[in-house]
């Protein structure tokens, strides 16, 4: 192995050269963000969100990000104008102050589970119905951070890397792994059954009816109905891609590719009118349809990165290869994401404690020592409930180490979980 691993670094770019590389490009200027937006409304039930000068450090311009999301409402809007109006808040207030960057994206998924079970939390108490999709989309540089529940899909379409989703589809009729957990915490999964026994439509969930597993909002179907998203972060090559957000009425229609190939080459105020056309010429409006295209484009100024001869890439693929088995996997990855897209993270699990709980070092620096990793209230020590007691993570967790709960978001785990009654309040 050895051996081998010199020879490499004589016939190739020296090592340093490739570190380099990598640091010239981390410093690379930012990407250009373009977006575009069309929607056909039929029931005014889809909502979007919009948001290019968010501010990682408060006033300064160089912590610029951008936020996209959708909202595909049912039962009435409210759950979907609640959510555009809240969870952006929501997700940001549960991030550590004073992180760096790097920091900052690490944390960023553990946020986003707390600000979208927040949000549902706060809905909730509302006493209204109706619930909502979310499809919530964070641009920071290259790196793209998706977190979704529901079925408003983000595809990428990565610059020479191919269409890829970066959510799933939480729906009952085509999700198995989904349809076990709803039955497994007490929830009925079945068809509308009309006169004479025929059964109609999509599978749904019992009681309710509704035909997704995961939702914000929804205080009428049952609590395993969760707000906890798939989440999954991406880092673009420094040639960029385009994302396309859009709710059902479109995915009902097109496939991803079909989508992403159907707006191939224009800009992106044309390709967003050009998905709806497409969506609507195949199946008319249905539903109501609303799609964004985001392009995310190397900057002006920057030549793009030379195409590495056939040879090269190939040893340097085996380099990589060999760095990975070295425990170097971060440099390795950080390496090769010159030319690829690099997956940072995803996890699609609907247990708190497992999402919650996976990080204990980074999370939880914040001011108070005792703050509910989901409402971010203050816990006074005897108050804050880890979110691994009495849960299979226990046995290799310390019950007494956080991330801790308030009373409130630990009922609401338990609920979510189908350990105690849907429906029923615990004083
Ligand atoms: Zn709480």
């Amino acid at each position: 192995m050895a051996s081998e691993t010199r020879r490499h670094h004589h016939n190739l770019v020296p090592l340093a050269a490739l570190i380099s590389r990598e640091v010239r490009s981390e410093k690379m200027e930012k990407p250009n963000v373009k977006y575009g937006y069309a929607a056909q409304s039929r029931k005014g039930e889809d909502y979007y969100l919009v948001k290019t000068d968010c501010q990682r450090v408060p006033g300064n311009c160089l912590s610029t990000f951008s936020v996209f999301a959708i909202f595909d409402g049912h039962n009435g809007n409210a759950a979907a104008i609640f959510t555009k109006e809240n969870l952006l808040n929501h997700v940001m207030g549960a991030i550590p102050r004073g992180l760096g960057r790097g920091e900052w994206l690490q944390a960023l998924p553990r946020a986003l589970v707390s600000g979208f079970v927040k949000t549902d939390k706060e809905f909730q108490s509302r006493g209204e119905t109706s619930g909502t999709t979310v499809t919530f989309v964070i641009i920071d540089g290259w790196t793209v951070t998706v977190a979704s529940v529901g079925d408003s899909r983000c595809v990428l379409d990565a610059q020479g890397g191919g269409v890829s989703d970066l959510t799933v589809d939480h729906r009952l009729e085509d999700n198995v792994e989904e349809r076990e957990r709803v039955t497994a915490s007490g929830g009925e999964v079945g068809r509308l059954s009309i006169v004479g026994g025929v059964e109609v439509g999509p599978l749904r969930c019992w009681p309710g009816g509704l035909c997704l597993s995961r939702s914000i909002g929804d205080m009428d179907v049952g609590e395993f109905i969760v707000p906890i998203p798939y989440v999954k972060q991406v880092k673009l090559s420094s040639a960029g891609g385009r994302l396309i957000i859009a709710s059902d009425g479109i995915w009902d229609a097109l496939s991803s590719e079909m989508a992403a190939k159907s707006c191939r080459g224009l800009p992106a105020e044309l390709a967003s009118r050009q998905v709806v056309k497409e969506a609507l010429k195949t199946r008319g409006l249905k539903d109501d349809t609303t799609c964004i295209v985001v392009d995310i484009i190397p900057p002006d100024n920057s030549l793009p990165p030379p195409p590495p001869p056939k040879k090269q890439s190939k040893l340097r693929s085996l380099i990589f290869r060999k760095w990975s088995h070295d425990s170097s996997k971060k440099l390795a990855k950080k390496l090769s994401a010159v030319d690829i897209v690099e997956e940072l993270f995803e996890e699609g699990s609907a247990m708190l404690a497992e999402r919650l709980g996976s990080d204990t070092s980074a999370g939880q620096s914040t001011s108070s020592l005792f703050t509910c990793a989901v409402c971010q209230v203050d816990l006074a020590p005897s108050e804050g409930i880890s979110v691994h007691a009495g849960s299979i993570f226990s046995t290799s967790t310390k019950p007494w180490q956080g991330p801790f709960l308030c009373m409130d978001c630990r009922n609401k785990k338990d609920a979510m979980e189908g350990k105690r009654p849907s429906g029923v309040k615990v004083v």
